[in-house]
């Protein structure tokens, strides 16, 4: 079973693919999880390349296949092999963040993106795919709160960069993409306590597991 989490920033996934991870394991199943970009050494490096400010010059076509390569080597090293192990499979972002911020975001054409995750995940969808969704504001409230807690490292300055019309076109993007494939999303609101979205989540996935 392969599960993604998406939303904008600030709403909450890492921290609630967590606490799912966690729910899972103490029922008895083996769980990996992962990010993208990342999740192994190569598309680690990759991501510090995508995330770095500094390279303020990356053109939006770039960007789509610098995530398309690090997916393609993150799906090969770590998230096959571990579905074909039976593991369910919890990432945190994949390709339907290539829609929403490439496409959605930055204004690539939608087919290019298609075309790009088409070769990037041969053939490999999620089977759940968890939108947890904020308003912008309150999502980048919330980022802003935690880089003023934990200090900005690069990852952070090129979030600053963006401006708040961005974001707001990458959440009504992943709103309609949750829209155009309601069978595989289920679109969870995200502005309450962590406690209760995480009860929210299991829930929907509990149900999914047991379909
Ligand atoms: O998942 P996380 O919030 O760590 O993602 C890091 C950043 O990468 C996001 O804030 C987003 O701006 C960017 N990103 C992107 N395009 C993607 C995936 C992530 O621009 N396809």
């Amino acid at each position: 079973m392969f599960i993604t989490f998406e939303g904008i920033e600030g709403s909450g996934k890492s921290t609630q693919i967590r606490l799912l991870a966690d729910t899972l394991r103490a029922g008895g199943a083996t769980v990996l999880l992962t990010r993208e970009p990342g999740g192994c050494p190569v598309a680690d490096r990759i991501r510090a390349v995508l995330l770095d400010a500094e390279n303020r010059a990356m053109v939006a076509m770039t960007e789509l296949m610098l995530y398309a390569a690090a997916r393609a080597q993150h799906l090969a090293e770590v998230v096959r092999p571990a579905l074909a192990a039976g593991a369910i499979v919890l990432c945190d972002r994949f390709s339907d963040a290539t829609r929403a911020y490439q496409a959605f975001g930055r204004g690539l054409p939608r087919e290019t993106v298609e075309q790009l995750n088409q070769l990037a995940c041969d053939g490999l969808a999620p089977d759940l795919t968890l939108l947890l969704d904020c308003d912008t504001a309150t999502g980048l409230e919330r980022a802003r709160s935690r880089i003023e807690a934990a200090g900005s490292g690069p990852r952070e300055e090129r979030f600053e960069l963006e401006a708040l019309s961005f974001h707001q076109r990458v959440r009504e993007g992943y709103l309609r993409l949750a829209a155009e494939e309601p069978e595989r999303f289920a679109v969870v609101p995200a502005e309450g306590a962590p406690a209760e979205i995480a009860v929210a989540v299991a829930a929907i996935v509990t149900g999914r597991l047991q379909r």
